[in-house]
């Protein structure tokens, strides 16, 4: 704290701005910040609207009674281990939130995959970033962001992919208008929705949903065919360009061919082919238009591929960039907080890394094998296979598809536990609530889209009984029997632990480049004050923690065997969407601006309320004239997973 101010970090969007909250609650975006240098978007602003504690959860709860803490603990410890006897460790599973703390996501993964003895633990944010986490890394070898934000500003060519930039990224948006105000950076925008962002695109390709794949074959080709491959790059530091070439071109031989994949016309798709074989500084900024979808990792290595073969990698103002949906995505990716990591970016599928984990960890039961992802893990509730399930800071009964299947799982599953801060869809399902402290009110780091680690400090008490995370998580660790091993003070603990294990036998040729060693002996007011640092940072990285900015520009230091970056060949696949009579029309899902997840949190505020009331459907004009929908008019909608009603238009698109 410096004069009465606290300095903290925004909890919603995987941009990670900065923030400072004066004692008298006034919040303004921090200028010193890395990530929005002092703005702040709609929601960010509103953030005090959102924390007043009517509502909230405030005593742990066994069915519908309060209980206290120990209680509720000794039921979770003893109900856990019952389980767990009876029918093995593979009947428990975690599922976790982009909204923990790093600190909270280590101590669920240790206890999960290092003691319980099963990766049955999955994230929220699986749903909008393992395909980026898949294609980093089947083309780096880790799971590696090489690009900064400032390359958003230091581009002549940004292509957003995907991505609604100006309503989901809003500050990143901000910079982005900037910097074309500054320097005409050309934009282009590949969206089958015309969204808020085009207003400020040279260029958009309103494509048709899932054929991302196609365009970037097209444009593999392309570059190809007229001489603007790097040599070094598709030769030397990279390998398989030429069966990546031949599938692409087994795609989209042509840019014609492309072109009627993608519905788009010839004219545009060449125009955009042109601006990118033309401008080395190109940065492609891609998000869950990309992430969320049945071929997302190859939609991932498509855009990679481009990259590689151009050498736009690594360097001021290039390269593939994968922007986070939730505030600490990456963290969760740091700690393996997905049921196929394991831990600091090492992976199952090395026994050495197996080793290596329950060795630091001096692990009793170590899982040795990747565990069910999110909708394989509420399907296993559904048919009984789990037993025991813990969720924690996320609303999987209204958040997860096929939402309805998910509610039977719940129901179906004999033992549901739910830490949250307010009463949602899902605590309805749990035999035992614990209120857990919220935005405001815990410690801890988090980590944005650009790796940057961040601190989130608390700058009030928790309403009631409300405890962190991670507390939760060690008590009920201790209380199955492993005290020595869940034995933290503090999340200052809890991080210097995490950065040791990141540098942990993290040497030779093949080292993780996600290293934190410099920070595993911090002090406690060293961590107090952390300011916002880059990874990596190995050891002998001294402060001010000063870290590379970019990675892979040399064409060096890929974490595969052989060093080198890795080209994936990538084949078209049309999205698995029923097109027949019955059902005529392709649904694609879009954000509101000022709203975040279910809810939970932003529909407390009035101000966020106002942008937008209801949920809208957006219908091209001409499907709309045919049906006779009109704007505002109400429209049923179906699908083989369920129905809904919704205002056509909502004031959100033209219905001409
Ligand atoms: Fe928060 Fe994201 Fe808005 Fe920044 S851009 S203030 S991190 S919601």
């Amino acid at each position: 704290m410096a004069g009465g101010v606290i300095r903290t970090t925004c909890p919603y969007c995987g941009v990670g701005c900065g923030l400072r909250v004066a004692s008298d609650g006034t919040l303004t975006g921090d200028p010193e910040h890395p990530a929005n240098y002092g703005r702040l978007c709609s929601k960010g602003a509103a953030l005090t609207d959102t924390l007043a504690t009517d509502g909230r959860l405030l005593y742990p709860q066994i069915g519908s009674r309060n209980a206290n803490w120990d209680e509720a603990l000794g039921r979770i410890a003893a109900e856990f281990t019952r389980v767990i006897d009876q029918y093995g460790p593979d009947s428990v599973a975690l599922y976790v939130s982009g909204q923990f703390l790093t600190e909270d996501y280590y101590v669920a993964n240790k206890l999960m995959k290092g003691f319980i003895g099963t990766a049955n633990i999955d994230t929220n944010s699986r749903l909008c970033m393992a395909s980026s986490v898949a294609g980093h890394v089947r083309a780096f070898g880790e799971d590696i962001v090489p690009g900064c934000y400032e390359d958003i500003e230091q581009s002549d060519l940004v292509v957003l992919v995907g991505s609604n930039l100006a309503w989901c990224h809003p500050v990143l948006y901000q910079r982005l208008v900037a910097a074309k105000e500054q320097r005409r950076t050309k934009i282009v925008v590949i969206d089958p929705r015309e969204t808020a962002t085009c207003d400020i695109a040279d260029l958009h390709l309103a494509i048709r949903p899932g054929t991302d794949v196609a365009v970037f074959a097209g444009l593999l080709v392309h570059l190809a065919e007229n001489g603007q491959c790097s040599h070094p790059w598709t030769h030397d530091f990279a390998t398989g360009y030429i069966d990546s070439l031949d599938a692409a071109r087994m795609t989209a031989p042509t840019l014609a061919a492309a072109a009627a994949i993608a519905d788009v016309s010839d004219a545009d798709l060449k125009q955009f082919y042109a601006w990118f074989a033309a401008t080395e500084r190109t940065t492609t900024l891609y998000s869950q238009g990309i992430n969320q979808s049945s071929s997302g990792t190859d939609k991932v290595n498509a855009i990679v591929n481009c990259h590689l073969a151009t050498g736009r990698i690594g360097r001021p103002g290039m390269g593939p960039f994968s922007l986070t949906g939730q505030p600490n995505a990456m963290g969760g990716r740091e700690v393996g907080g997905l049921a196929n990591q394991l831990a600091a970016h090492m992976s199952f599928a090395d026994p050495a890394d197996v080793d290596r984990a329950q060795r630091f960890w001096n692990a009793t039961r170590m899982a040795t094998r990747p565990g069910l992802k999110a909708i394989d893990l509420f399907e296993a509730a559904l048919d009984g296979r789990i037993k025991a399930l813990w969720i924690l800071s996320t609303n999987p009964a209204a958040s997860m598809p096929r939402a309805e299947r998910v509610r039977a799982a719940l129901g179906a599953c004999p033992f549901v536990v739910v830490s949250d801060c307010w009463p949602t869809d899902t605590t309805r399902f749990a035999d035992v609530v614990l209120p857990a402290a919220g935005w405001g009110e815990k410690d801890g780091t988090v980590t944005n889209s650009e790796r940057c680690i961040s601190r989130q400090r608390a700058f009030r008490p928790p309403p009631g009984e409300a405890r962190p995370d991670w507390w939760m998580l060690a008590e009920v660790a201790r209380r199955m029997g492993w005290t020595a091993a869940f034995e933290y003070h503090g999340p200052a603990d809890i991080f210097r632990e995490h950065a040791a294990l990141s540098a942990f036998e993290n040497t030779g040729p093949h080292r993780r480049i996600f290293d934190l060693g410099a920070l595993c002996e911090l002090s406690a007011s060293q961590y107090e004050d952390l300011p916002a640092v880059r990874w990596p940072l190995p050891r002998g990285t001294s402060e001010p923690w000063s870290s590379a900015k970019r990675l892979y520009g040399d064409g060096r230091g890929f974490a595969t065997p052989d060093g080198r970056a890795r080209y994936v060949p990538t084949r078209y696949r049309p999205p698995a969407v029923a097109t027949d009579e019955q059902w005529p029309f392709v649904l694609n899902t879009g954000r509101t601006r000022d709203q975040w997840h279910t809810m939970t949190r932003t529909g407390r505020s009035p101000r966020l309320m106002a942008h937008q009331r209801e949920p809208a459907l957006d219908v091209h004009p001409a499907d709309a004239a045919r049906l006779g929908l009109t704007e505002g008019g109400l429209a049923r909608i179906e699908s083989p997973h369920g129905a809904t009603v919704m205002a056509a238009g909502g004031g959100t698109c033209d219905l001409r």
